[in-house]
């Protein structure tokens, strides 16, 4: 009960505009640098030789969200076809995520799609995979709409499913031959389309994993659950399934240890490495879901 009235408290704090908009001119604060790589590229570049040292892959974000302007999804647009370009020029193993919503989904699908086309046209050229991450069930039908046609220009697309949506299970299997980055799921969403109850949502993702892992597909299981990450170890060791369709993914900053003997054991383990001065409404985000996450916030807090 307490744990659901937290999160819908930082999920509420996470769309608001006006503090993301403070949060931009006040740099990372309240110990948000622990999950969030830095302000500019540069910084992801560091972190993410940092990580690779440790033998760890990355994917960039180049956070943003709030955007109500073409011009603003253009400059957005323009920024995920630098980061391409500069990871192009980078000898590290690094993905691209991006949000539709930052490139202008909210404002006109067929213009976010040009602005997609266009990212997925430079990714393309430079070999780079591309990831388009799930917002909430608002944007869902829309996000399918544009991966299928991305696809048709470049396969090197793939997109997430949160496992908490009821019909996710459906839509994966119409997905067979994606690759997909299976998820649990990070928003709010309403009893009619989306699990309430951790333990189905559990199930229901660990269902999902097998499923796709069966087609041979690439599979990325983004989670922090050990019980999860266990259970699908115990699974692939068991069914043979080759080691370099799936990988793990993690949040930058998340369970370093965890990370670690992964990568000990043999399998490959990417992290999401968010960057920008945006960094407000997903760092609220990680607050929701987990409540021990709020020490975080509470070292930062004590060191200003
Ligand atoms: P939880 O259900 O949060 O935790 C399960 C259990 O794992 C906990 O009870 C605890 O025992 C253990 N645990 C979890 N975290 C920790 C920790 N930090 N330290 C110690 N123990 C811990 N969501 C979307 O909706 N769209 C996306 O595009 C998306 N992309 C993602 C990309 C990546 C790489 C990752 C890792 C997550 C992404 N998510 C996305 C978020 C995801 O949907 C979940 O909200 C988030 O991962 C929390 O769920 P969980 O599976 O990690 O486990």
């Amino acid at each position: 009960m307490i744990h659901q009235m937290t999160r819908s408290f930082f999920l509420f704090l996470s769309s608001r505009t006006t503090l993301n908009t403070f949060a931009q001119k006040w740099g990372l604060k309240f110990g948000a640098s622990h999950i969030v790589a830095g302000q500019t590229m540069n910084d992801a570049l560091r972190v993410a030789e940092s990580l690779h040292s440790q033998g760890l892959t990355c994917i960039f974000d180049h956070l943003g969200e709030f955007v109500h302007s073409k011009e603003e999804a253009r400059e957005a647009t323009n920024a995920a076809i630098a980061t391409i370009e500069r990871i192009a020029t980078s000898p590290l193993d690094i993905h691209l995520s991006v949000k539709l919503t930052q490139l202008g989904l909210s404002i006109d699908e067929d213009f976010c799609l040009q602005n997609m086309t266009d990212i997925v046209a430079a990714a393309k050229k430079h070999q780079v995979f591309v990831c388009i991450d799930m917002e909430n069930y608002t944007h869902y039908e829309q996000t399918l709409r544009i991966l299928e046609k991305l696809r048709q220009q470049n396969e090197q697309v793939g997109t997430v499913l949160q496992a908490y949506l009821r019909h996710a299970m459906k839509d994966l299997k119409q997905l067979h031959d994606v690759p997909l980055r299976l998820v649990k799921g990070a928003y709010k969403e309403s009893e009619k389309v989306a699990f309430q109850k951790k333990e189905i949502i559990d199930e229901h993702f660990y269902r999902m994993i097998t499923t796709h892992l069966k087609e041979g597909v690439f599979t990325a299981i983004a989670t922090h659950d050990h019980r999860i990450i266990e259970k699908v170890i115990s699974f692939v060791q068991k069914n043979n399934i080759p080691t370099d369709t799936f990988e793990f993914q993690f949040l930058y900053g998340f369970r370093p240890n965890l990370q670690q003997q992964l990568v000990q054991q043999g399998y490959a383990v990417r992290i999401y490495v968010p960057f920008g001065k945006d960094w407000f409404g997903y760092f609220m985000r990680r607050l929701a879901e987990r409540p021990q996450n709020i020490s975080f916030a509470m070292r930062g807090l004590l060191q200003r």
